[in-house]
């Protein structure tokens, strides 16, 4: 583990300064650490995906208990600490890539016992997320450390002014079943936010991994986001701009007789399950056209 000292000391060696751009902000804590390790109930059978290993103080604990890590680092200064800190161990697969070019469901839609482990670069978090949520639904869980902002968004239900796309993709993919307050001191350098691990758990029936292989969800997550474009206005005024020219005046007024959602309602006050319905059947048409 690597504590305020360790930390500093391989900075000092490797020339680096952490960069607050990337989001670069390192665990010294133990006790975070292995508050990680127990919340993910990562095993000897779990493959772990890694976003951002940094100078590894999460890393090496995680090979220690993993089956295997396979990490994504965007900076060459930490891929050069992580190369020769962790470069021996022969269940670690380091990757000096952006997570977000990265086609995770090439590499890792069939993989079980599959886990999301990860401090995020807290200004790329949500689209992190939505990712994972779009392209590898088949994880068991993911075990992330995030703004406590962030958790408070992801979190919301309907009827709040920033329910939104990552909310509905975290209910329809599972639960939030674990969240510890971690303090700006278990860092270095400190952020100047707070900071939350949660843990979100699939449920067994998740939409999102049932429906995996037989919908694309990353229209679905189009879909939310031009549903989102403008909150203020109504489902029906949202449509109208934002899916034309592919579903004529005639499509919406059909799928609105089906009775799935008032169209007159905004898109903060439709639940998940609404949601995912709708895009079936909206789904439906642009298949037919
Ligand atoms: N895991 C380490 C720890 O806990 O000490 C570092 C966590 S730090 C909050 C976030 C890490 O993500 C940094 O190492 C940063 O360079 C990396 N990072 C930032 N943007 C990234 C991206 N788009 N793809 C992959 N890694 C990224």
């Amino acid at each position: 583990m690597l504590d305020l000292l360790a930390t500093k000391k391989i900075l000092n060696d490797f020339n680096i300064l952490p960069r607050q751009s990337l989001g670069q902000n390192f665990l010294i804590s133990e006790a975070i650490v292995q508050k990680i390790i127990k919340i993910s109930n990562v095993s000897k059978q779990s493959h772990v995906l890694e976003i951002g290993p940094g100078l590894g103080a999460l890393t090496s604990v995680l090979l220690e208990f993993a089956a295997k890590v396979s990490a994504y680092e965007i900076d060459k200064k930490m891929i050069a600490v992580l190369e020769q800190r962790l470069s021996n161990k022969m269940n670690f697969v380091l990757y000096h890539q952006n997570i977000l070019d990265v086609d995770l469901r090439a590499l890792y839609s069939e993989q079980s016992n599959f886990q999301v482990i990860a401090n995020l670069p807290y200004y790329i978090s949500a689209e992190i997320i939505e990712k994972i949520l779009t392209e590898i639904p088949n994880a068991l869980n993911m075990t992330l450390m995030l703004q406590k902002e962030a958790v408070e968004r992801i979190s919301l239900e309907p009827n709040n002014s920033r329910y939104g796309p990552t909310a509905i993709m975290i209910q329809l993919y599972g639960r939030i079943t674990d969240k510890i307050k971690v303090a700006s001191s278990c860092f270095y350098p400190q952020p100047g936010v707070s900071s939350q691990i949660i843990k979100i758990t699939r449920d067994p029936e998740s939409v999102l991994f049932l429906n995996q292989g037989n919908t694309d969800l990353f229209k679905f997550k189009q879909f939310l986001k031009q549903c989102f474009a403008q909150r203020r206005k109504t489902i029906r005024n949202n449509f109208k701009k934002c899916l034309r020219p592919k579903l004529s005046v005639q499509d919406l007024e059909k799928i609105e007789q089906l009775n799935i959602v008032d169209f007159e309602l905004r898109p903060e006050q439709i639940t998940a399950k609404k949601f995912w319905q709708l895009y079936q059947s909206v789904a439906n048409y642009n298949n037919q056209a």
